[in-house]
């Protein structure tokens, strides 16, 4: 007996020397926390002249696709039209579907491939109040762009088609999302030209303008154009990631600057399911209502299972070194702690969503009297692909939990899979996290999960190389305002994007 407990314990103590040695000397990649301050931004008031008055243009995408005002679009690219006059002298450019825009700067040597960088100049609406559709909010045509009339909506510090220029920000909806990144590039691209600094490779801008409601008649239009002309990037930079402040991330003691590889897919069921109507009097046994409750509850107790996938540990990998002594226990040690780390993971909003298709019941829709029993329930049901789910599989689960019960499954929405992952071994890679040691030196770097759909998965069809990230260093709070109120964009982050793409566009061969 005596024997057997002392095996026993022998065991115990083999498994946590290997489990320590294991920790200890797993590679994480090394946190930079003191690396000093980097380039220090200089304050160009001219360029913060053009972002502002380009805010100020409410080139809102709304609605049905296409079916929004273009007025706002003619004068916004009118507008950057007057605002870099040597861009539009010195880089070719052609408007694709009216409204896309495209810029090439050409290099000096034809045989290597060019790199490109996006935006998309639509935004989204400022608020609940749909600005735009009040009296006295109404956008006056005649003015030109920089003195639009529109009045302060609430919980918004500056109106946010005012562009104003305060607090050492630049407020106003699209200033991270993404009109900052668009007057970035063309800052960067016009700087380029004014320094005479011409590169190896041609240098590429592509701005679509219905992002916001899926990109169909502008990144689509512009990939496929592209791919016409038989163009193959070496790099495609979109946004889709940022630089979270430290102690935005919990659990990581550093600036982090999540780089999206990839994207999650997306497929949203409309579930009907058919039972019998009548009065509320003399209900029949089992109502609809009843039997969609069931698929409900089948459908949240039973999820698709979680994964570590290849882009995920590489993520881990990559901010573990900063975290607490029992994450990196958990990573350095999958090959015995796996399921204790998916389990903790799938607790957490945020993390859970980065390993598994998630499934979300969004919409419910019943009889409308107190009394009336309906013949037939609809819930909508919107699922986001993780890559290496297939839109097969989220359907083959969909039939699993619906089986038994007299259905009609629609998709609605557009249906995607996941994009496809970008290596992170590439030179358009490395010039990422190079050009984030230049203006955060202290930042960790790591490959992402884009949790949104962006323009960048349009653009697989003409690289392999696409990335999504935004050079910008915001709070959780600030990250909040996208799609929300009070969007600004600091002065400090606009310089150093600025900088950054510079850096990208002079460096990427050097
Ligand atoms: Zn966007």
């Amino acid at each position: 007996m005596k024997k057997i407990l002392l095996v026993i314990l022998g065991i115990i103590v083999i498994l946590a020397a290997i489990l320590l040695i294991k920790t200890y000397t797993y590679p994480f990649k090394k946190n930079m926390a003191d690396a000093g301050e980097g380039w220090k931004p200089v304050k160009n008031d001219s360029a913060i002249l053009r972002l502002s008055g380009g805010i100020k243009i409410p080139t809102v995408s709304t609605g049905s696709l296409g079916e929004f005002d273009y007025a706002p679009f003619a004068r916004f690219k009118e507008y950057l039209k007057i605002s870099y006059p040597l861009v539009y002298q010195h880089a070719e450019n052609v408007e694709v579907n009216q409204y896309g825009l495209v810029f090439r700067l050409k290099g000096s040597n034809p045989a290597l491939e060019p790199i490109l960088f996006l935006a998309h100049m639509d935004v989204v609406p400022p608020g609940d109040a749909d600005i735009k559709n009040k009296e006295d909010n109404i956008f006056k045509p005649d003015d030109t762009p920089l003195s639009p009339v529109i009045k302060v909506a609430e919980d918004w510090d500056y109106a946010p088609f005012s562009g104003a220029v305060a607090n050492g920000r630049i407020y106003g909806r699209g200033a991270i999302d993404m009109k900052g990144m668009l007057f970035s590039l063309m800052e960067s691209m016009n700087n380029l030209i004014r320094n005479k600094q011409i590169q190896q490779r041609d240098i590429y801008l592509a701005f679509g303008f219905d992002e916001e409601v899926g990109g169909q008649k502008g990144a689509m239009q512009i990939a496929g154009y592209f791919k016409k002309k038989g163009l193959k990037f070496d790099a495609v930079y979109d946004e889709g990631g940022l630089i979270m402040r430290k102690g935005n991330v919990a659990g990581i003691d550093s600036d982090v600057a999540v780089v999206g590889c990839a994207e999650k897919g997306f497929l949203s069921a409309k579930i009907k399911v058919k039972g019998l109507g009548g009065h509320s009097s003399m209900p029949p046994m089992e109502s609809a209502i009843g039997k969609a409750a069931v698929i409900m509850k089948r459908l949240e107790d039973d999820q698709m299972k979680p994964m570590i996938t290849p882009l995920i540990k590489e993520f881990f990998d990559n901010i573990g070194g900063a975290m607490p002594f029992t994450s990196r226990l958990a990573i350095a040690n999958q090959w015995l702690l796996r399921p204790l780390l998916l389990s903790k993971l799938t607790k957490n909003n945020t993390t859970n969503a980065l390993v598994r298709t998630t499934t979300a019941l969004t919409m419910m829709k019943g009889s409308d009297g107190t009394n009336v029993l309906s013949p037939e329930v609809e819930f909508v049901v919107n699922f986001r692909l993780l890559p290496g789910n297939t839109v097969k599989d989220v359907r083959e689960h969909i039939a699993r939990a619906t089986k038994g019960f007299d259905v009609e499954v629609e998709e609605i929405d557009n249906t995607r899979e996941a994009s496809g992952i970008s290596p992170i071994h590439t030179k358009a890679f490395k010039m990422i996290e190079a050009g984030v040691k230049e203006i955060h030196p202290g930042a960790i770097v790591t490959p992402y999960l884009t949790m949104a759909g962006t323009d960048a998965g349009k653009y697989e069809i003409v690289s392999k190389n696409v990335y999504r990230f935004m050079p910008i260093k915001i709070t959780s709070a600030e990250q909040q305002s996208i799609h929300s109120t009070n969007e600004y964009l600091s002065i400090e982050n606009y310089m150093k994007m600025i900088h950054y793409f510079e850096y990208i566009m002079k460096n990427y061969d050097k």
